[in-house]
């Protein structure tokens, strides 16, 4: 199980994350939504260390660790156990599709080449870019970029998987393909907390819906609870302009 105790974050005396506390259950699939500013991203962020949480606690089943007194050591096994899929791909521009699937493999696993490559390999097949394996990034479309971005984070096998709206730098028609790959991997279990402005795929993915407001979770539920009935004033005003 994970479990996050009172995350907090300011940037320069505004609070952005006010002492959240969330547990996620293996295969959960978290979904984070809220207004432009909420604290979507900074929360994602905080929970792998991207960003400095000025205090919380995590805990990922036996590893548990407190923000603000982490070591080197906890960050990077921190790493291991969440990965990354970002808005922007984040890939490396001078790296093959299949070599930015190796490089945290060989970087932060320490795999040997031979082994990374296979795994790599697996997981590019996974999300169907067999046949692009040896592209560079700006061979591809957004779609395929982001598919190695997931793939990339899946080869780590991370105990959570964290999503930062992953489709909104698509062109429509290339948002479906990568919807279909993430929903693949919630079959799978993989648990994740998956920020998005796409409540069609939330309402299909998510086993869980949070709304965040002002770095404050203000409604938690199931997708049906929070999407038909929410409790809150500002949920539902929230998803009114979603209808
Ligand atoms: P969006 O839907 O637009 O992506 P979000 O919910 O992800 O919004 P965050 O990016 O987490 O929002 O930002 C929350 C607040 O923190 C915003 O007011 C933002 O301006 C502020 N903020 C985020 N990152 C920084 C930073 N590095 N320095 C200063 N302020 C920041
Ligand atoms: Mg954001």
């Amino acid at each position: 199980m994970i479990k996050i105790t009172n995350l907090s974050k300011t940037f320069s005396g505004v609070q952005v994350l006010d002492g959240l506390n969330l547990e996620i259950h293996e295969g959960d699939v978290v979904a984070l939504i809220g207004a432009s500013g909420a604290g979507k991203s900074t929360f994602l962020r905080s929970i792998n260390y991207l960003e400095q949480p000025d205090s919380g606690q995590l805990e990922i089943d036996d590893f548990k660790i407190d923000f603000a007194t982490i070591n080197k050591k906890e960050i990077l096994e921190l790493r291991r156990q969440t990965g990354m899929v970002f808005q922007q791909f984040n890939l490396f521009e001078r790296r093959t599709a299949l070599q930015n699937v190796m490089e945290g493999l060989i970087q932060v696993k320490k795999l040997p080449k031979e082994e990374a490559e296979k795994i790599a390999s697996e997981e590019l097949a996974k999300v169907g870019l067999t046949e692009r394996m040896d592209y560079y990034p700006k061979f591809l479309s957004g779609g395929q970029k982001q598919r190695v971005g997931i793939a990339r984070a899946m080869a780590m096998k991370p105990t959570l998987l964290l999503l930062d709206e992953p489709t909104s730098a698509l062109d429509p028609e290339l948002v479906g393909e990568v919807q279909e790959t993430i929903l693949k991997a919630a079959k799978n279990k993989q648990t994740m907390v998956l920020v998005s402005h796409e409540m069609d795929f939330v309402y299909n993915v998510a086993t869980k819906v949070l709304f965040l407001e002002k770095g404050k979770i203000i409604e938690e539920g199931t997708p049906e609870d929070v999407f038909y009935s929410p409790k809150n004033k500002r949920t539902a005003e929230f998803l009114s302009r979603y209808a």
